[in-house]
């Protein structure tokens, strides 16, 4: 179990002021392992994708370094880009930009198309600090001379892999050509396909490398299954499963603090010992909770995303899935909790009707479809084979063979909401 603090990463105090207001109390790996070297300016090659905190990675030191720099804004001219591939992720990071930086005085505007982009050449006359585009966008606004990226410092390239699917490249190449060679370089990808490392090989310089859990060899070592059942069935079908004495330490995710708190009291009332971690609970508590169910004093942790974030729990047989992510990603993160250290691991999800949609874009992403459990008590047919079910022949059978690949329906360069 390793629980890191922000007091240690070298953040100034109106960022780590910030951080406490987002109630983050613990840096995430990626976090901890780069922001105390982009502070020192290094260039960085990240595989992670969303779910992992890279936005805060880097957007972190960025606020820090530009606002230690205290220079002047410049007309049409920022400081540091961060190129996304969706208008989405754009104003995501946005959002997290206004959320570290808002105890600083560092100016950012986001630029994507689909919009009028009268509104962000008046932003760009204006002077930003920094500047989160599309591709398409920025192009547009460069080669109107509404911006101008010779004297930039910072470069974020952000998945870089989706730039790839949707077509992106030759406009982030176009978009390369006019940075100046001096620079730090920030580059993230949740894959490696030859293409990107390429790409990253001519932009970075003596980059550091972090990677956080790759999709494919965690998904990999995981067997994983998923139960169709009633949203109302869900805590009898847990408290059967619970049954099972192989579950001997389980991690259980649910989406808010308050189900968190509701799933650990039915198990313990149901004798079986539970603790649950969440946002809303002092870290002397989350601490306790947490030792508890490392010594395997509690059987199970239920516990939020966030709040699973930067912890290493040894020995998690089971991870559950009592509530389908929020975010696909995140169900990377959850499963990979388990099958550490090469060891074996079974994840459970229970989906209701509402989640099958979010399943899906699970099995897009980990590029498997996970095998349906079809034998337990609850099992809701109508769900695994309604409309939003498995298209083909229902429901397969959990046959302990692991995920059969899947093949996934590549994203076909859907501009409609990406840039331009
Ligand atoms: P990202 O991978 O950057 O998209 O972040 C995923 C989510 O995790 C966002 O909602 C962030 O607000 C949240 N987050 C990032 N870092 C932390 C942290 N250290 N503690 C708690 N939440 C975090």
């Amino acid at each position: 179990m390793t629980i890191a603090s922000f007091d240690h990463l070298g953040l100034v105090e109106p960022l780590r002021r910030a951080l406490r207001d987002a109630k983050y109390e613990t840096p995430t790996p990626i976090q901890a392992q780069s922001i105390p070297h982009l502070l020192l300016g290094r260039d960085l090659l990240g595989c992670a994708q969303t779910g992992t905190g890279k936005t805060a990675a880097f957007a972190l030191p960025m606020l820090q370094l530009i606002s230690e720099a205290k220079l002047p804004l410049r007309r049409n001219a920022p400081r540091a880009l961060i190129l996304a591939p969706t208008r989405e992720l754009a104003n995501q990071i946005g959002e997290s930009f206004r959320t570290y930086g808002r105890h600083m005085r560092v100016s950012h505007t986001v630029a994507f198309g689909g919009v009028s982009i009268v509104h962000q050449i008046r932003a760009m006359s204006r002077g930003v600090d920094i500047l989160i585009a599309t591709p398409g966008r920025l192009l547009d606004l460069m080669n109107q001379r509404h911006v101008f990226l010779d004297k930039l410092e910072i470069f974020v390239l952000d998945e870089a892999d989706r730039m790839l699917d949707m077509g992106f490249i030759p406009d982030v190449k176009r978009i390369i050509a006019a940075l100046p060679q001096k620079r730090q370089t920030l580059f993230f990808s949740a894959t490696m396909p030859e293409t990107v490392t390429g790409l990253a090989n001519s932009l970075l310089r003596n980059p550091m490398a972090v990677t956080v859990s790759p999709v494919s060899s965690t998904a990999e070592k995981v067997e994983q299954k998923v139960l169709f059942v009633e949203r109302d069935n869900k805590e009898t079908l847990l408290l059967s499963l619970m049954k099972d004495v192989k579950i001997s330490r389980a991690l259980i995710f649910t989406r808010t603090k308050h189900k968190a708190n509701r799933v650990a009291e039915k198990l313990n009332k149901n004798n079986i010992l539970a603790e649950a971690i969440h946002g809303n609970k002092s870290q002397g508590a989350r601490m306790l909770a947490l030792k508890n169910f490392s010594a395997g004093r509690a059987r199970v942790l239920v516990a939020t995303d966030i709040a699973s974030r930067g912890i290493d729990i040894k020995g998690v047989t089971h991870v559950i899935n009592f509530e389908m992510p929020m975010e696909p990603e995140a169900y990377v993160h959850r499963i990979g909790r388990t099958a550490r250290a090469g060891a074996a691991g079974i994840a459970i999800s229970l989906c209701d009707g509402e989640e099958r949609s979010i399943l899906r874009a699970i099995e897009r992403i980990i590029k498997v479809s996970i095998p349906v459990d079809v034998e337990h008590p609850f099992h809701a047919a109508h769900l695994a084979n309604g409309p939003a079910g498995r298209s083909g022949g229902g429901p397969r059978r959990f046959n302990n063979q692991g995920g059969r690949p899947f093949r996934p329906a590549r994203p076909q360069g859907n501009r409609s909401y990406a840039s331009r």
